[in-house]
C-alpha cells in the first residue's frame, strides 16, 4: 500500500434518507494524477474537484466536475503552453463481493469498488484527465512550427533560410556551408547562453 489518496470519500452517513454528498475539494495532482508525455503539472497547481455521491441501491453514483490547469509542450514549436482542464467526471462504485484486489483497480470501465464504506474518487478523476488529452498538442490551431533548417520558431518570425538562400544549383555547395555555418553559430550561442545561466 502506497500512501492514502487524497479522495477517499466517506459514504457511511449516506442512507436511503440521506442519499445525497456533495464534494468540493482541491488537490496538488503532482505525484497523483498521471499525464501524457510533454504535458506537466506546474508546481504549485491545484485540482479541484466537484462532485455528488449518490447512493443507489446496487452502490453509489458520482457525477460532478474536475478543474485544473497543466503545463503541455506545443507538439510543433516545442513552447510551453497553459492547457487548461474542465472535465466531467462520472463514475460507479460498486461493493465488491470477496476478494480483496487494491483500491486503484476499476472491476469493470469506469466502475470501482467501495471499499470499508469509503469510495476514492483518484483513479476515475485519473482516467478522465488521460481521455482529455488529444495526441497532438498545439499551442493554437495555425501554429507555424520550427524551421528545420535553423530552428528558428516560425510564430516568432521568418527565418532566413527561405529568404536569403542562394537558389542556383551551382551555389548549392555554399549554401550549404552557409547551413553549417548558421548551425554552428546557434549551436555556441545556445552553449554560451547555458553557461551564462548556469
Ligand atoms: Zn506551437
Ligand atoms: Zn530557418
Amino acid at each position: 500500500m502506497g500512501r492514502a489518496s487524497p479522495l477517499v470519500i466517506d459514504v457511511s452517513g449516506l442512507s436511503d434518507q440521506n442519499p445525497l454528498l456533495k464534494v468540493t475539494t482541491a488537490f496538488s495532482p503532482r505525484g497523483w494524477v498521471e499525464l501524457p508525455p510533454g504535458v506537466s503539472w506546474p508546481g504549485d497547481s491545484a485540482l479541484r474537484v466537484e462532485a455528488t455521491v449518490v447512493r443507489e441501491p446496487a452502490g453509489f453514483h458520482v457525477e460532478g466536475e474536475v478543474h485544473g490547469e497543466a503545463e503541455a509542450e506545443c507538439t510543433r514549436c516545442l513552447a510551453p503552453f497553459p492547457w487548461k482542464l474542465a472535465l466531467p467526471l462520472i463514475a460507479e462504485f460498486r461493493p465488491r463481493k470477496g476478494g480483496s484486489a487494491p483500491r486503484d483497480a476499476p472491476d469493470e470501465e469506469g466502475v470501482y469498488p467501495v471499499q470499508d464504506e469509503e469510495i476514492d474518487l483518484l483513479p476515475a478523476v485519473n482516467e478522465a484527465v488521460l481521455l482529455a488529452f488529444p495526441m497532438q498538442l498545439l499551442c493554437r490551431e495555425e501554429c507555424a512550427g520550427l524551421c528545420p533548417e535553423c530552428g528558428q520558431n516560425l510564430n516568432e518570425g521568418r527565418c532566413r533560410c527561405s529568404v536569403e538562400m542562394p537558389s542556383d544549383p551551382r551555389w548549392s555547395g555554399l549554401a550549404e556551408a552557409w547551413r553549417r555555418k548558421q548551425a554552428g553559430e546557434r549551436r555556441a550561442g545556445e552553449r554560451a547562453e547555458t553557461k551564462s545561466r548556469g
